[in-house]
């Protein structure tokens, strides 16, 4: 039964894949929507620092635009910089996030989501049995909270939630590099994005890459915070890669953004109709970092679980279904990388013995399968 003292069934705080896709299922299943998005989203709006790769399923599932898509590669070259080198065939694309975000969001506002943008969240308060929202634009009486803002979520710091654990962040610095298509295409191939490992001689437990979009190069470079001892130092390291000194010479430094990745779980991912979305609850890929998939789909599993529960009278049990359903759909392999990852991180020989594997299989069928 609808209340009249309510101002939207679902409030998502963060217009980010996760939060975009909560907001489009939320409006499918009935329930009056608003996203709030403390930046501007679009072409010219805010830079997300991110590799931008994406498995092509992804890209035919959401239907993508082609003339959206930076680069569409074929093969992830793996770098170990003892000098061996792997090369995993697969099909995927590079994209800018503030094009990939937009898409998403206007897919929510195209099915009836309303979205403000530059309304940032500033306050939270429990009233008997909803939640009072504040913005720096106005207030909100709310139902259910989606906390998808990302990391450092201030949703979840205002409600008093537990944060990562250290050993769970990593540290990222990252580089746009502006060059020509051509330089790009004869230095790291037409095809490829590139990752490069090293625990002794180049970073503990993390990796660092090369993903070329049209005509730019995103350099990154991430590593476990509490091992980070100088970021700039280690970081400056990997560019002295004969590799990367020659793909990256004559380019040009357009931007330089650190930011972090969550990977392993928030200590809870709910309480009392707050769900914890995508990077605020740190459902992301503990080994490869990678985390849109995993954003947009927890997302969708927060909407479908409040359906599922109103529908069945089950409201009390809501985040045991939240977390059931996310089992079910991927996290039950996320949580097992996550213990593997510790394993892999090792040493040079365990991660080298990954990387062989990993050539020619999924990285959860290694987990999975027990390959390592
Ligand atoms: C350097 C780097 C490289 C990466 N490379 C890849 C990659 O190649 N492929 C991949 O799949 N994943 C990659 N990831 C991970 C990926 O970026 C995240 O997992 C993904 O963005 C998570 O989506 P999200 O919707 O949970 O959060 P986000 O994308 O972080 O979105 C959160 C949104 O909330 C907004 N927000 C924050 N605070 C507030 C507030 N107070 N009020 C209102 N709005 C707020 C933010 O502006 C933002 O738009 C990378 C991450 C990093 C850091």
């Amino acid at each position: 039964m609808k209340n009249s003292k309510i101002d939207f069934d679902v409030f998502i705080i963060g217009a980010g894949p996760g939060g975009s896709i909560a907001g489009k299922i939320a409006v499918e299943n009935g329930y009056k929507t608003c996203i709030i998005e403390k930046d501007v989203i679009g072409d010219n709006g805010r830079y997300k620092a991110c590799g931008g790769a994406i498995a092509w399923e992804l890209i035919e599932e959401i239907d993508y635009p082609e003339d959206k898509i930076s680069r569409t590669f074929e093969s992830l070259e793996l770098h170990h910089v003892d000098g061996i080198r792997f090369s995993k065939k697969g099909k995927g694309v590079t994209i800018w996030r503030n094009t990939f975000d937009k898409f998403l969001s206007d897919m929510a506002i195209d099915c009836g989501a309303i979205l403000k943008e530059s309304e940032p969240l500033i306050g939270i308060e429990k009233t008997d049995s909803f939640y009072r929202i504040s913005t720096k634009k106005g207030n909100y009486i709310v139902k259910y909270i989606i906390a998808s803002d990302g990391a450092t979520s201030t949703t979840l710091k205002l409600l008093g939630w537990p944060y990562f654990k250290k050993e769970n962040l990593i540290l990222t610095i990252t580089k746009e590099m502006k060059t020509s298509k051509e330089f790009i295409n004869k230095m790291l191939g037409n095809d490829a994005v590139h990752a490069f490992f090293g625990i002794k001689s180049l970073i503990p437990i993390g990796y660092a890459w090369l993903f070329p979009k049209a005509e730019t190069i995103t350099v990154g470079w991430g590593n476990q915070i509490n091992l980070v001892k100088n970021s700039r130092e280690e970081f400056k390291k990997f560019e002295n890669l004969p590799f990367v000194k020659n793909a990256l010479q004559d380019s040009k430094l357009s931007i330089f953004k650190s930011h972090l990745i969550p990977v392993g779980l928030r200590p809870k991912l709910y309480e009392d109709n707050v769900f914890a979305v995508g990077d605020a609850g740190g459902i992301v890929d503990p080994i490869s970092g990678k985390g849109i998939p995993y954003a947009m789909m927890s997302g969708q599993i927060a909407i479908e679980t409040i359906k599922t529960c109103e529908n069945r009278d089950k409201l009390d049990k809501l985040g045991i279904y939240y977390e059931k359903n996310l089992d079910k759909k991927f996290l039950r392999v996320l949580k097992a990388k996550r213990i593997a990852r510790d394993q892999i991180f090792q040493n040079d020989e365990n991660l080298k013995r990954f990387l062989s594997l990993w050539e020619k299989y999924r990285s959860s069928e290694i987990i999975m399968r027990r390959l390592l």
